[in-house]
């Protein structure tokens, strides 16, 4: 439930309906936007007895139904656009941000050269795991702890955000110290611990779609970081799991459109993880960028035939250039009024 107040309420009617409602074990969250004040209820209610006592008080214009399980995540709650501003640069403010690098941090000369490179091309954010969370027990996991430094340092000599995946509770904190925006996989979307803990620091975080979680999941799993007390969540789409075999995922760009509507949250899409070939990932991202994605995130290495992970679907530093060209020149185009 949410409690609209009237344009200009004083900042006392606020703090009443706050009472009220907290009176009754209740939580709520306020959101300022630029006509009005809503108040939102969190927690289970008894709705009509909850209206009786909110109606009479002074400010109360209208008390809303949310009709999603997802509160702090849906538009109704929050109408205008949340616009995450990492390093100077945003993301969901009309401009493409464009997320690129490695599968993993390999070693530091090879993360320097494909961030310059990226960065030359027009990307603003390098991506780079240190923790690796693989099928196999046996495939490569990661520089860990280490890759931190690396990240660091390349961040230093490059001017680029640094985007990096934690797997787990306790590497948490040590991660927010040295990056700039907190990934949290696929395969941890509904790891519910993770998600209030990266939701206890200050970092925004990127959340990926798990690869069979509907969209209805993936914004219940934002919930959880936004109730934690972290207002900067970046969706990021990288397709879901079906019958089809030639890719290894399949994109759900209809997922764009459909979290637009739904969440006033920026969603950006992965064409690398969802094609798991890069025949495909500058199609993908072009149509990511055709149906209103806020930004992309793009595996690049020097030289994929020899990566430690995701080869197959990383773009080398000439295809990496490509794709940047095309897909500026269709965001520009996008963005020129007719
Ligand atoms: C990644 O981005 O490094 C990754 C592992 O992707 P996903 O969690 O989408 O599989
Ligand atoms: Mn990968």
């Amino acid at each position: 439930m949410i409690v609209v107040l009237r344009a200009g309420a004083p900042e006392a009617d606020v703090e009443r309906v706050k009472e009220v409602i907290e009176g009754q074990g209740l939580r709520t969250r306020v959101v300022v936007g630029e006509v009005k004040t809503i108040v939102c209820v969190l927690g289970v209610s008894d709705r009509d007895s909850l209206a009786r006592l909110i109606e009479p008080l002074p400010g109360v214009e209208q008390i809303l139904t949310v009709l999603h399980p997802f509160k702090l995540a849906s538009r109704e709650l929050h109408p205008e656009d949340t616009v995450v501003t990492v390093g100077g640069r945003t993301i969901g403010a009309g401009e493409l941000a464009v997320i690129a690098g490695p599968c993993a941090v390999e070693s530091e000369e090879m993360l320097l050269e494909v961030a310059e490179t990226v960065r030359e091309a027009g990307a603003h954010f390098l991506r780079g795991a240190i923790f690796k969370p693989r099928t196999s027990p046996y495939s490569f996991q990661g520089l860990k702890e280490r890759g931190l430094e690396i990240l660091a340092r390349v961040r230093e000599r490059t001017g680029l955000a640094i985007v990096t995946e934690v797997t787990s509770v306790v590497d948490v904190p040590m991660a927010a110290q040295y990056v700039d925006v907190i990934q949290v996989g696929a395969r941890n979307m509904q790891n519910y611990p993770l998600l209030e803990t990266v939701g206890r620091f200050s970092r925004p975080v990127l959340l990926k779609r798990g690869m069979m979680a509907s969209i209805e999941e993936w914004l219940m799993s934002a919930e959880y970081v936004l109730d934690a007390g972290n207002p900067a969540v970046i969706l990021c789409e990288r397709g879901i799991r079906t019958f089809e075999t030639y890719t290894r995922n399949t994109l759900d760009l209809s997922a764009v459109p459909v979290v637009k509507r739904l969440s006033h949250l920026p969603i950006i899409v992965d064409p690398s993880h969802a094609a798991g070939d890069r025949h495909y990932v500058t199609a993908l991202a072009k149509a990511a960028v055709a149906c209103g994605a806020d930004g992309l995130m793009v595996e690049v290495h020097p030289d994929p035939s020899r990566a430690l992970s995701d080869g197959k679907q990383s773009l080398d530093l000439e295809g990496f250039r490509r794709l940047m060209a095309e897909v500026t020149m269709l965001s520009k185009m996008l963005r020129t009024p007719a």
